[in-house]
């Protein structure tokens, strides 16, 4: 359920057409609607009410620091996979103790950083990584909470590019060898075990992996007790799927009946990190028509959004509604909507039905708001667009367009290079 709608053939954002907004910032440019991000969050965080839990909102999702700011307010806490999203939590007021920290790739700089802020644990993928952390930890002079990341091998049932969980993905430790793992970080003097965590993929669209993946992790806790490891936390993951297309992904509350349910008399806190199921359906991009072009019978759409302001489509071939800010009556065609940048891979949608378009219309890519702009990029030394929040009947810009200066800043031309005067 979102605020997005149609008055009068207009597309609205709460209480604000997305009309006004394009007139005032330009295009193309992010629209998030804070009442929906609140209505996500609130829905999934009382989903799990009966249960001691943490909702760890995945800042890789969607990073700006007043969307983050608009869930720590409600209460979430926020998972993160680099110093730079720990920077990001920090500046948006988060508890350090609501941070959980995973990614395969952790340096040493990163992990001293999250030492030092005492963030609630490190969700740890390899065996390597956990002496790593005792050192840091060492050097830091504070204890790192830890818990491992296990790899459950269950098949999330997703585009391979998002499962995370199963045997031949780079992610978490083999459960078959995390009996020993956690031993051996039991030994380690600057390390406490505090919990188990998993994460198996994204856009997940059916219950049963969830399931089968927390079978395997009670298992794993009942033997880690019989050890005397302390397990206070199990960490879930995200990965709940959305509707993008026609996909009927469970809703939060039956996703969490069932998992709360499974878990039974598990005496841990639960720890959830949903990134897209919060913030995907609260975000369009919206996007102006700058031609339109047929050629033998095929329809070019070329709009100012490409695939450096939103990558999902040309990466995973992913699915948007791409739907006309003003609705019109012109003849339905079927067409590809294509961005500016120098690579077929370059496109938005394609072969949609949609009514003909002409240069100056708007347009809204749907259900952009999860790995839409964290995804962007400079390529063809473009901008990166603006972010825009609604809250109610008035919009803030939240990340201003970059501008020319902006995108080469950093650079320099060495003496060298430099004209002899
Ligand atoms: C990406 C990621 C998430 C969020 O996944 P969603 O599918 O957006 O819910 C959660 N935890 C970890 C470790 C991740 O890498």
């Amino acid at each position: 359920m979102d605020y997005f709608r149609y008055v009068d053939n207009e597309l609205w954002c709460e209480d604000v057409p997305v009309t006004k907004i394009a007139g005032d910032v330009g295009t193309p440019f992010y629209l998030y609607s804070c009442r929906t991000i609140e209505r996500h969050f609130n829905v999934f965080d009382q989903a799990f009410a009966d249960v001691p839990h943490m909702i760890c909102f995945s800042s890789k999702s969607n990073s700006n620091i007043a969307i983050l700011k608009v869930l720590i307010r409600q209460g979430g806490g926020v998972d993160i996979v680099s110093g730079g999203e720990l920077y990001r939590a920090l500046q948006a007021g988060v508890d350090p103790h609501k941070v959980v920290y995973s990614g395969v790739g952790k340096r040493e700089d990163e992990i001293k950083f999250a030492i030092e802020k005492e963030i609630l644990m490190f969700n740890v993928e390899s065996s390597q990584e956990i002496e790593v952390i005792n050192a840091c930890a060492g050097q830091v002079g504070k204890k790192a909470r830890i818990a491992l990341r296990v790899n459950p091998d269950v098949d999330p049932m997703t585009h391979p590019h998002i499962s995370t969980g199963l045997k031949e993905n780079k992610f978490g430790i083999d459960i078959n060898r995390s009996l020993d793992e956690y031993r051996r970080a039991q030994q380690l003097d600057n390390i406490d075990i505090i919990g188990v965590d998993c994460h198996i993929g994204s856009q997940i669209t059916e219950i049963s992996p969830f399931l089968d993946a927390l079978d395997r992790l009670k298992k794993l806790i009942d033997l880690l007790r019989e050890e005397n490891i302390n397990i206070s936390y199990l960490d879930l993951g995200g990965g709940l799927g959305i509707t993008y297309d026609e996909e009927t992904p469970p809703h939060p509350t039956e996703y969490a009946t069932a998992l709360i349910k499974r878990a039974g008399n598990i005496d841990c806190t639960f720890i959830l990190e949903p990134g897209r199921v919060i913030i995907g359906n609260a975000g369009i991009l919206v996007s102006q028509v700058l031609y339109t072009k047929d050629s033998d019978g095929k329809n070019f759409i070329v709009v100012d959004a490409g695939m450096n302001d939103l990558i999902r489509p040309s990466l995973y071939e992913s699915y948007h509604q791409v739907q006309p800010v003003i609705q019109n009556e012109s003849p339905v065609i079927t067409a590809d909507v294509v961005g500016p940048i120098c690579e077929s891979g370059d496109f938005i949608a394609k072969k949609r039905s949609m009514p003909q378009l002409k240069r100056g219309d708007l347009l809204a890519v749907m259900s952009a708001g999860a790995y839409g702009f964290t995804m962007a990029s400079n390529y063809n030394s473009r901008p990166r667009v603006a972010e825009v929040l609604i809250q109610d009947d008035r919009y803030y810009v939240i990340r201003k367009r970059e501008t020319y200066e902006d995108i080469i800043r950093g650079e320099e031309i060495p003496e060298f290079l430099k004209e002899k005067e």
